[in-house]
């Protein structure tokens, strides 16, 4: 049987294992490659220019089904270190990403979060939750996480990687007061949040607001129709008037639920667009870890009933997002 060419890199990478570490050029920026959005981020702002930063998976990508292209593997090869998540996040990436964990330069940093602050899987012993950046408390564990990862690979830089990183941790801290002063002008009443799928356990559990998943934890698992009435019937009964959508999952289940509650009579909107899984657009304010959560807490606060000052935490929030 001929391999695939996919198989051929998996084999070509084992090759390259018991080659070892590229070795960096002196005075060369440190080169890394991130999967999510949001750990490119962390590596930019705690590696700052000691640093060049790929992310693998841009705006509106589903993490948990995206599968590393050829281009992926290339870099992912010649990178100095590799960022990615885990806790089963980057569910189809696993094994290639095992296999250079074995080579010694990747680290999963959302593995940072100790044990006692994850949520634990439903269905799965010894598996979690992986959305831990949607708190800021939880993220600041990743960003230390970064942190040392950088040290490990660039030792000569480790003062600058804490003193960086020390300073993005007060922003973090300036955000998570913010969401908590928001959300807590919150009704409680309506502190439901509805939305495609599993991804805010973590935000309901700090903020206390009931969360509802479409789907579950990853989005590879289908929504049935008979869940799609349940939660149609729950709308309706407890009187929500806002569900949102993500911008990396399809928001039909979403429209099928709205449609459903409208056929019997309870208007539902759209409170808005959320950033579950990915960031915004390279080089504006949602493209960042801060103004992904600034924009996901103002547009929640405001949809369900609470006081949120203009334009969000920094004022950066485009108008009528
Ligand atoms: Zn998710």
């Amino acid at each position: 049987m001929q391999l695939s060419r996919r198989n051929l890199l998996i084999t070509s990478l084992s090759a390259a294992a018991l080659a070892g570490t590229p070795l960096r050029a002196q005075g060369a920026a440190l080169s890394v490659v991130a999967t999510t959005g949001m750990i490119g981020d962390a590596a930019r702002r705690v590696g700052g220019d000691l640093v060049e930063v790929t992310a693998l998976m841009g705006p509106g990508i589903d993490p948990h089904s995206y599968r590393q292209t050829r281009t992926d593997i290339q870099a992912a090869m010649r990178a100095d270190v590799v960022l990615w998540h885990g806790l089963y996040l980057e569910a189809q990436m696993e094994e290639f990403l095992l296999k250079l964990d074995e080579r010694g330069t990747a680290v999963p940093v959302g593995e940072s979060v100790p044990r006692d602050r994850r949520i634990a899987h439903e269905d799965y012993a010894d598996k979690f939750d992986p959305h831990v950046w949607m708190v800021p408390e939880l993220w600041a564990y990743v960003v230390n996480g970064v942190r040392d990862a950088l040290s490990d690979a660039a030792p000569d830089h480790a003062d600058q990687f804490a003193a960086n990183a020390a300073a993005y941790l007060k922003e973090l801290d300036a955000l998570a007061s913010y969401a908590h002063r928001v959300l807590e002008t919150v009704p409680s009443s309506a502190r439901v949040l509805l939305s495609a799928h599993d991804a805010f356990g973590y935000f309901g559990e700090t903020y206390d607001f009931e969360v509802v998943g479409i789907q579950g934890i990853s989005t590879e698992s289908e929504a049935g129709l008979n869940r799609i009435r349940t939660l149609a019937d729950m709308l309706v009964e407890r009187g929500i008037g806002a569900v949102f959508v993500e911008t990396s999952v399809s928001d039909r289940n979403v429209r099928a639920l709205i449609e459903g509650a409208a056929a019997q009579g309870h208007e539902v909107k759209i409170g808005g667009e959320l950033f579950s899984d990915a960031m915004g657009a390279p080089g504006t304010y949602t493209g960042t870890y801060i103004g992904m959560i600034d924009h996901n807490v103002t547009t929640i606060a405001q949809a369900l009933g609470g006081e949120v000052p203009d334009r969000g935490m920094q004022g950066k929030l485009a108008e009528g997002s």
